[in-house]
């Protein structure tokens, strides 16, 4: 009897096929001032192409509208203008500052959208900052209450006219939730997307976590820590990423205290404000959105190991890892086993 062997063969190469062309696809691209890192698993690899440019694509559009650093973007625009009297913004635009300010209430203003104020005369490649003239000046134009927004009428206005917003707190946790959701819009299950600090996992790594690594905040080459996350964000915030050491041997890097108008005082042994055991030069937020866990983490580094981790105590389904001027590392109480 004979088989018809050429149509099995060929049925058992399409089988196999099915299988081969579900794999992990990798990317990593320059936005938003730091590298996006995309990592998906797909069951059809002929749709990876199409999936990939549109997570990067909504990376470009939400840095499009959102970089300070573009005059035509909206922020810029609103920068211009909101000072003068109301404006109208983007539906998206007003959620965005709409959570802002939530965690500017919950923070007792340690978060505040409007440090750029003063934020936006600094340059951390240069190394250029405000004075203390300027800073004492502006410092009253810093205050989110400044900012009126009519959240279902998409207005805005500053009632100070000095006042300037800047979302670099906010933004990028924002964009890896807008990009899972993109992934889960193809079927996509299981990806992990970081843009710079602010990461999010979809599913597990098929079988076992994703392992992330906590950056060592005074050796690059080392990471301070290696956790398994599955179905998380997690932001971390850092004094390390954008900073320069002045002629006072200071550190002066990206993250504001608006009560001060200045960066946070990291320095291990300086006569700062806050005690040198509540320092954090460190922090990382885990839970379920970015949207959160960005603000969270920045909020956490200018409150200070009490304040910060006893904000996120009080939070369900937020957890923190942080590390103290003195390089020790703390956690909160969900992740002590
Ligand atoms: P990144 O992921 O860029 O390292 P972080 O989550 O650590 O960001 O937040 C730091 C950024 O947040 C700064 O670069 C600045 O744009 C913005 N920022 C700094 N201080 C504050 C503050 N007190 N409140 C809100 N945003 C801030
Ligand atoms: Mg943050």
């Amino acid at each position: 009897m004979m088989y018809p062997v050429r149509p099995l063969l060929f049925l058992i190469a399409l089988l196999a096929c099915g299988v081969c062309n579900a794999d992990w696809h990798y990317d990593k691209q320059a936005i938003m001032g730091t590298e996006v890192h995309l990592q998906f698993w797909t069951d059809d690899d002929s749709k990876a192409a199409e999936i990939n440019r549109a997570v990067m694509d909504e990376f470009r559009r939400i840095d499009a509208a959102l970089s300070p650093y573009k005059d035509n973007s909206e922020l810029s625009r609103v920068n211009r203008e909101a000072g003068k009297g109301e404006v109208n913004i983007s539906p998206e635009l007003a959620t965005i500052i709409d959570k802002s300010l939530h965690y500017s209430d919950r923070t007792g203003g340690a978060f505040d959208i409007t440090f750029a104020t003063l934020g936006s005369l600094y340059d951390f490649r240069e190394g250029r900052k405000a004075d203390m003239e300027t800073t004492q000046a502006l410092l009253p134009a810093v205050n989110y209450r400044h900012i009126a927004l009519d959240q279902q009428k998409h207005r805005l206005a500053f009632k100070d006219p000095r006042t300037k917003i800047d979302l670099g707190g906010i933004a990028k946790g924002y964009s890896v939730d807008r990009a899972v959701a993109i992934l889960q819009s193809f079927g996509v299950q299981n990806a992990s997307v970081s843009a710079g600090g602010d990461a999010r996992l979809l599913g597990d790594k098929r079988g076992k976590p994703w392992l992330i690594g906590i950056r060592h905040p005074r050796d690059k080459s080392k990471n301070a820590a290696v956790i398994p996350l599955e179905n998380t964000a997690i932001s971390t915030s850092g004094d390390y990423e954008r900073f320069f050491i002045d002629g006072d041997d200071h550190r002066v890097h990206h993250i504001f205290n608006p009560t001060t108008g200045q960066p946070t005082d990291t320095d291990a042994n300086s006569d700062g404000q806050s005690p040198e055991q509540d320092k954090l030069i460190s922090v990382s937020i885990i839970g379920p959105e970015g949207f959160d866990t960005d603000p969270l983490s920045t909020s956490v580094f200018v409150l200070g190991k009490k304040k910060g981790l006893a904000l996120i105590e009080e939070l369900d389904n937020f957890e923190a890892i942080v590390i103290d001027a003195d390089h020790r590392m703390f956690f909160s109480s969900g992740l002590q086993q």
